[in-house]
């Protein structure tokens, strides 16, 4: 082992001892709102909610049995355009479903349901992370029980981005001591990239998120320079109208109708230090790195969540999940 390596090491021990001392309540902020559906609404009306209120995901409220049932997210409006394409002919009936039918239309389309997770808000953080590793889930709602009612209450939701800021702006003396480069620790995916150009139909791209499991799709020009990423949330806007809108329509008209505040892509090289990573995590909002050459050439893609992997799990033999557990469950 070299300084560097010893260094490396440390400074992982010390963030993954901070997360097991700290709750996922200490990472909500003082004052937070949160939108609850309720899944009696119409699927099409929680679209319009969410693009009115700049979100991407709701936890869903079940007010007959008075429990928590399960999160809205994007997959489940990329699910919606898979099953109007196997059964065109619902069309119909898809703009009378409600949140309540998702379920529904999972199974009809043969996709895994996800596991409806959940973690309480006073558990030590580090088993949140655990939790969103070993399920792939991107976000994990927060669900305590009311003392009065003993009833469940969801308190927050918390992403792997809330996380990874909360572990930058805490741990400016640990993140300085990796300063291994990207390459050197094989961070992110540099094989088999699945990629699109502007001119690829919107509904290609779900496809190609779909079938290999992926929540972006780097956007490239004939020589592979990067010119944008679409993701998973830029669905959204496309099925506002209805889910036959604007799925023929192209990826680069699909990235324009984007919300004026979007946090904008990042990129990084392979020569670049996990250190400086957490630097622009500290400072921006990021929700994965696209890793280029000199040329703005796509080399690879870093998610959030191989960050997140690496941190809590890199040299670790005998934890509940070992790294290869980990990806074997992330690749099913
Ligand atoms: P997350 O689970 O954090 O949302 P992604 O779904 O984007 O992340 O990525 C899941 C895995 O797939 C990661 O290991 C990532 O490196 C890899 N990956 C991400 N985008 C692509 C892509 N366009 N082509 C191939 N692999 C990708």
């Amino acid at each position: 082992y070299s300084i560097i390596d010893r260094e490396q090491m440390q400074g992982l021990e010390n963030i993954r001892a901070f997360l097991k001392i700290r709750t996922s309540y200490d990472v909500l902020p003082l004052s937070f709102r949160l939108i609850v559906l309720d899944t009696e609404l119409l699927i099409r009306k929680s679209l319009t909610i969410l693009i009115q209120n700049n979100i991407v995901s709701a936890p869903l409220w079940d007010s007959h049995n008075s429990a928590f049932a399960g999160l809205l997210t994007s997959t489940d409006f990329i699910n919606l355009i898979q099953y109007y394409c196997q059964f065109p002919d619902r069309l119909h009936d898809i703009d009378q479903f409600r949140l309540s039918g998702l379920r529904e239309i999972e199974k009809a389309i043969g996709a895994q349901p996800l596991e409806t997770i959940s973690v309480h808000p006073m558990k030590p953080l580090y088993e949140a992370c655990i939790e969103m590793l070993k399920t792939r889930a991107r976000r994990i709602p927060l669900v305590d029980i009311d003392d009065e009612t003993g009833r469940e209450m969801v308190v927050s939701v918390i992403t792997q981005y809330r996380i990874l800021k909360f572990i930058a702006v805490n741990n400016e003396h640990n993140t300085v001591m990796l300063k291994k480069s990207v390459r050197e620790i094989g961070l992110g995916t540099y094989t088999n990239l699945q990629t699109a150009h502007m001119s690829d139909s919107v509904l290609d791209v779900i496809h190609v998120m779909v079938e290999h499991n992926i929540s972006a799709v780097p956007i490239v020009d004939a020589n592979n320079r990067v010119l944008n990423v679409f993701e998973a949330v830029d669905v959204i806007p496309c099925i506002k109208g209805g889910v036959y809108d604007d799925l023929q329509s192209s990826v680069g008209e699909a990235l324009s109708k984007r919300a004026e505040d979007f946090p904008g892509i990042y990129t990084c090289g392979e020569d670049d230090r996990l250190d400086s990573i957490f630097d622009t995590v500290r400072k921006s909002r990021v929700h994965r790195l696209i890793v280029i050459d000199d040329d703005s050439r796509l080399r690879g893609m870093i998610s959030l969540s191989d960050i997140l992997k690496y941190v809590l799990l890199f040299g670790e033999e005998n934890d509940a999940i070992s790294p290869d557990a980990v990806s074997s469950i992330s690749s099913q």
